[in-house]
């Protein structure tokens, strides 16, 4: 069995001065130790603007968490005001660019094909995208939910080929439980995180599909992060609210580290 080492990515959205960035990577880093960063990959995802100062502060001082990044427009350059291209991320040592977060596809309109743009811009700038599924309430209740997240895989891996595929991170995020306290059961979380393993196996192979790592997202907190973790298919979790707290943040690595 292949053995994937976790991720765990602090989403800190809208939140944070350059300031507070910088803060709050200065406490985490007092509060991880070698053997968190050797059990788990981290990565945090400040706003663009304290992207700069972050990553001066991790290259300088050699700190083993990875820069990441929340969104990206697909094109190189042009008329876009606002937005921020894959060269200008790459160019500050991103490694990790979130795509088709819920908050993205909600309240900016990404659909299914802009996403999948977005996720093969970030692969020809040789970045790793974080790639959120998931389904809404509604659709939970109508039993939709892998047929959902299926045609979100179908959609976002178009045109991928399967070398860059096994390299990518998939986040599944109940859009439900995004923010609001509620978190899908260890059971549910396994059973949707196992259904997007099976997705990668048949649509590249069993290979590819082992080394992708997918992680739960949606009010995880250092209370529910190690039954989370225990889960065969569950290989990390991306952390939107508890992750702006360093100590809170810090504590989920630990729990949701490897245990040897
Ligand atoms: C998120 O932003 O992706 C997220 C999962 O947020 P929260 O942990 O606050 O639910």
């Amino acid at each position: 069995m292949t053995t994937r080492k976790p991720l765990i990515s602090g989403n800190w959205k809208m939140n944070y001065t350059h300031l507070d960035a910088i803060a709050v990577v200065q406490k985490l880093t007092y509060t991880l130790l070698p053997a968190d960063y050797d059990r788990a990959d981290v990565s945090v995802h400040p706003s663009f603007t304290a992207l700069r100062s972050v990553q001066t502060m991790l290259d300088a001082d050699g700190i083993p968490i990875a820069l990441g990044a929340q969104d990206v427009h697909p094109a190189e350059s042009g008329a876009f005001t606002g937005e921020v291209s894959p060269s200008m991320l790459a160019k500050l040592n991103v490694r990790y660019v979130i795509v088709g977060h819920s908050e993205r596809r909600e309240h900016f309109g990404d659909t299914d094909a802009f996403v999948n743009q977005k996720l093969l811009a970030v692969l020809k700038h040789e970045m790793i995208p974080i790639l959120c599924v998931g389904e809404t309430l509604a659709e939970r209740e109508a039993g939709f939910i892998e047929d959902k997240v299926v045609g979100q895989l179908e959609a976002a891996f178009d045109g991928v080929p399967a070398q860059a595929a096994e390299g990518l991170v998939v986040a599944y995020e109940p859009i439900w439980a995004i923010g609001t306290g509620r978190t899908a059961s260890p059971d549910d979380a396994q059973a949707v995180c196992k259904a997007i393993r099976s997705w990668l196996a048949s649509h590249y192979r069993t290979d590819v599909a082992d080394k992708v790592r997918v992680q739960y997202g949606g009010s995880v907190t250092p209370t529910n992060i190690a039954e989370l973790m225990a889960q065969s298919d569950i290989d990390g979790a991306l952390v939107g609210g508890a992750s702006l707290d360093a100590e809170k943040f810090a504590q989920i690595v630990r729990l949701g580290r490897t245990a040897s």
